[in-house]
């Protein structure tokens, strides 16, 4: 038999399948490793042959097989397949996804402990009662008697002694097994919580989802309408069917609430995969999953490769969260692969948000999708009340501080009653626009309707989106007051906050307090445990979380995200603001929200003020429409970058050259086509040169041929990227 395996090397020239031999029958999916050059290297066997089209001279033989049983399914091979097709990446690239990276060469491997037990067999009675000589061997073996079923060997030896276990163990009274120890991340979530009795809204909600015959199903629920809880029901009925579930939450909020309610109601079948688990624990609910022995896999993006079989509902929570997006390679969209694994086990696939993409708002309106709404919240609490604070008559009055009047108020209402607060602040944007704090103005491009970048190296105001340059103005040209930028961080909160509420205990949580190992979930779990007063934090913050005694939000600079220079921004700030509202005034309390702000008036405030999601999205809709921009084009970005400037040049220019080969082809596809450099010229040494373009949508072959012209320029010094609507456009 010879069988055909694909290596573990990501390079493109190796992206092909190469036949082996083997004496022993080896299954398909499984990890071999095999010699190749000169050298050891693993693949994995994706088909069994009885002929081979090489010469059999050169045919070498499989050094042996890796895992008992096969790491990849066949419907791995079938994603594989999809994303080479889909995201032009090698098989290899597109398999690794699969396996945690501590599988490969066998950096981790399975922690073994060994379990003792008191041999039955063994006359264990006589021997306390008789010996004379080992009398330590007696006592323990009495001790061991009257204790648990079974103990761990190397806690035996350390608690008495290495000798006397030993001589127990060679006299036959002990019976040593190896067992695997298992890895569990995040243990002791507290008290499981019980399941809840349905709400109607939510009856209703599964009963569509059920019922309805189409594949993808959006749930759109506002914040606190229990979300979960459907999700939940969903999981239970999968598993009632002999199904297993995939859940996948937002990177950053993988919260200790919706862990405690999966695990209080599933227990050990639930496994997590989670880029802030350690090693080991990956490896170990990995294998859990694959075995069969978990059927429940939740965790961040990358969960949607868990390896399970049989895959029977597939949950894709706050859909529109941008952590769905992959941007290093594989440049993949989840919601792509998640539709793809639904597919291909006949099962649903549900995307929940209080706040869906436009996207997805669009398809479920157009009836690709079905439209699942639950308009109001759990016992029909009101949502939060939102209240602006107009900081240009702050700033008028005198008040430079980062905290406006009325949140002031509202912070001491809120502190003296014993209720928490939550501060929010994105910092990411800081730096990134230009505004006039006296009257609002924001410095946006003439020709994209988009705000502007300060770049302060050559002093100008670029777009990202045309690479239109303007001269920074000196003043504000609306009524020449100071221009400035935003750049207030969290941290500055916390120090502001600490002076103006010196009782108050507060917590900080972003991405410079949450680096070490579950940074995120100590956090929350401290909040929740009421250890502090005021949370402070970036958009990790603002989804997810469900704590019942935060009464009041403040948005401290509800503009931030509006200021980017970005299609997008405002669809992200409408998402953000109503998400981090929506984490106030969820249990009996009734909520506030104040949204600190110098452009009130801005129509995506105002719809979030209103909680008009649909209102947003129509707007929206009718802008992009209008001006082509994402969906009804798809931005192709492709990114040359490298040491040597001269080199980098050429290549983007034999890439441009492709380019406009299928653009001669295909004019009416297109309807933008741009060289330049990139906005962040210099990174980590290297020089950027990007080609810009906005294609049409729907056809499919000329995105596939600008990778196709793109890729294989790349060389062994200089990278190319292709990235369609990239998150970020630096
Ligand atoms: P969402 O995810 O939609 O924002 P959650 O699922 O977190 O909302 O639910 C909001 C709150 O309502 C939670 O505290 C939850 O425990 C509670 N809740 C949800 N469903 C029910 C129910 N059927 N009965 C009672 N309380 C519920
Ligand atoms: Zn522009």
């Amino acid at each position: 038999m010879f069988y055909r395996v694909i290596v573990d090397i990501q390079a493109k020239d190796v992206d092909r399948i190469f036949d082996y031999r083997s004496a022993e029958e080896i299954s398909v999916g499984s990890r071999v490793t095999v010699p190749f050059g000169k050298k050891e290297i693993e693949g994995y066997v994706v088909g069994v042959s009885e002929t081979t089209q090489v010469p059999l001279e050169k045919i070498k033989d499989v050094i042996r097989v890796v895992d008992s049983i096969p790491a990849i399914t066949p419907e791995m091979l079938e994603v594989m397949h999809f994303m080479c097709a889909r995201y032009h990446v090698t098989s290899a690239t597109a398999l690794r996804q699969f396996l945690p990276t501590e599988m490969r060469r066998g950096v981790v491997k399975e922690s073994v402990l060994y379990a003792v037990t008191v041999n039955p067999e063994f006359d264990a009675q006589k021997f306390i009662a008789t010996e004379k000589r080992a009398k330590k061997q007696a006592e323990l073996l009495a001790v061991l008697l009257r204790g648990e079923a079974e103990f761990i060997l190397s806690e035996l030896r350390k608690n008495h002694g290495a000798t006397v276990v030993n001589g127990l163990i060679d006299r036959g009274a002990l019976l040593v097994a190896e067992k695997q120890k298992m890895r569990t991340p995040m243990k002791g979530l507290g008290a499981p919580t019980a399941p809840l009795t349905l709400k109607p809204m939510q009856e209703t909600a599964i009963r569509k989802i059920l019922t309805d015959e189409r594949r993808t199903h959006l749930l759109f629920g506002v914040t606190g309408s229990g979300k979960t809880e459907v999700y939940l029901r969903l999981i239970e009925e999968a598993k009632a069917r002999g199904k297993t579930a995939i859940m996948l939450v937002p990177e950053i909020s993988l919260t200790p609430q919706m862990l405690q309610r999966l695990r209080s109601r599933f227990g050990d079948s639930v496994a997590i995969l989670h880029s802030g688990l350690s090693a080991g624990e990956r490896f170990d609910e990995w294998w859990r999953l694959r075995r069969g022995e978990a059927t429940i896999a939740v965790g961040a993006r990358s969960a949607v490769f868990a390896p399970l079989e049989n895959v029977g509902i597939i949950i894709v929570d706050e859909e529109h969260d941008g952590s769905y997006q992959s941007d290093s390679n594989p440049r993949y969209f989840t919601k792509e692969i998640a539709e793809m694994r639904a597919e291909y086990n006949g099962c649903k696939l549900v995307l929940g948000s209080a706040t869906p993409s436009v996207e997805s708002y669009l398809l479920a309106k157009e009836g690709t999708y079905q439209m699942v709404t639950m308009p109001s919240r759990v016992n029909t609490r009101p949502l939060p009340e939102m209240i602006f604070a107009d900081m240009r008559k702050e700033v008028k009055s005198g008040n430079h501080t980062l905290f406006s009047s009325v949140l002031k108020t509202e912070m001491e209402n809120a502190l003296s009653e014993g209720n928490q607060v939550i501060l929010f602040l994105n910092r990411r944007g800081y730096s990134s626009f230009v505004q006039c704090r006296t009257c609002g103005y924001v410095a946006t491009c003439e020709d994209c309707d988009v705000s502007l970048t300060y770049h302060a190296k050559s002093a100008r105001l670029k777009c990202h989106y045309c690479g239109a340059q303007y001269r920074m103005p000196s003043a504000c040209p609306s009524c020449g007051a100071k221009l400035e930028f935003g750049n207030v961080g969290t941290e500055r909160v916390c120090m502001e906050l600490n002076q103006l509420f010196p009782n108050a205990k507060v917590l900080r949580m972003d991405n410079d307090t949450t680096q070490n190992k579950e940074g995120h979930y100590r956090i929350l779990k401290a909040f929740s445990g009421r250890e502090a007063d005021i949370l402070v934090g970036t958009q990790m913050i603002a989804k997810g979380h469900d704590f019942p005694m935060v009464t009041l939000v403040g948005v401290l600079d509800a503009d931030m995200e509006l200021h980017f220079s970005d299609y997008r921004s405002g669809e992200r700030t409408f998402q953000l603001v109503t998400q981090v509202a929506g984490r106030s005034g969820r249990a009996e309390r009734a909520g506030k929200v104040v949204l600190q702000t110098f452009t009130p008036e801005n129509y995506v405030l105002d719809f979030a003020k209103r909680y008009d999601y649909v209102g947003m999205c129509e707007s929206e809709l009718a802008l992009r429409r209008e001006t082509l921009f994402p969906p009804f084009c798809t931005i192709l970005r492709i990114l040359v970058s490298g040491e040597d400037e001269r080199k980098t040049i050429e290549v983007i220019r034999k890439i441009y050259d492709g380019v406009a080969a299928v653009y001669d082809r295909n004019k009416e596809d297109f309807l933008f086509f741009h060289k330049s450099k990139a906005p962040l010229f210099r990174l980590q040494n290297k020089y950027r040169y990007q080609i810009l373009m906005r294609v049409n949508p729907n056809n499919r072959s000329v995105i596939d041929e600008i990778y196709q012209v793109a890729l294989p320029a790349a060389t062994a010094t200089e990278q190319v990227i292709v990235e369609e609507n990239p998150k970020n456009m630096n």
